[in-house]
């Protein structure tokens, strides 16, 4: 039960991890991009590459879900109905993940959602991104991508269609050859 007297100590403990980041020197990218962006590819290859570390807000989520902890089944509520989990708490997570790394340079994936994310993390973690990487694809492209590589743009004249066709029909035979 709290007491006026178990404030102050309550907000120590809420606030340990405060300006351990900044301490740390930790950078930090902002990586955005929707579904089939590739945007996945290319943090895989910014990690290896350029020595970050990959955090996805989302899959941290996922997994304090998993965890079975006190927050999890509002998370999973918040997710299954497709809103933005408070930032307070996808926040914690990362900055649990960042200081229990030894890296000191992140890609944070998936973060932030939207402008409450944005001005909270910097509100709680003291820290701000270096830059925020967008990955900037048309929705039709994503679409094209996730529902595999073979839609074919069929409002084109009927040779260049059978062009595409051709390409589809031409990998498919080589691929069974
Ligand atoms: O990025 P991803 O698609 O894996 O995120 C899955 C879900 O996690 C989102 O739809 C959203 O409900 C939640 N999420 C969030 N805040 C973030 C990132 C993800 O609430 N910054
Ligand atoms: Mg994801």
């Amino acid at each position: 039960m709290g007491t006026v007297l178990d404030a102050p100590k309550a907000a120590n403990t809420n606030t340990g991890a405060v300006g351990r980041l900044k301490e740390k020197g930790v950078k930090v990218v902002f990586v955005l991009g929707g579904p089939g962006s590739g945007k996945g590819t290319q943090c895989a290859n910014i990690v290896r590459v350029f020595g970050f570390t990959h955090l996805s807000a989302g899959d941290l989520l996922r997994a304090e879900i998993k965890s079975g902890s006190e927050n999890g089944t509002m998370i999973q509520n918040m997710i299954k109905e497709g809103k933005i989990v408070p930032s307070e708490v996808t926040i914690k997570l990362l900055e649990k993940a960042m200081l229990e790394n030894g890296n000191d340079k992140f890609l944070i994936d998936g973060f932030p959602r939207n402008e409450e994310n944005r001005a909270a993390f910097e509100e709680v973690t003291k820290i701000g991104p270096e830059f925020v990487l967008f990955f900037d694809c048309p929705v039709e492209e994503m679409e094209r991508r996730l529902l595999g590589r073979n839609q074919v743009d069929a409002a084109k004249p009927v040779d260049e269609v059978f062009e595409s066709v051709r390409v589809i029909f031409s990998s498919f035979s080589k691929k069974a050859a």
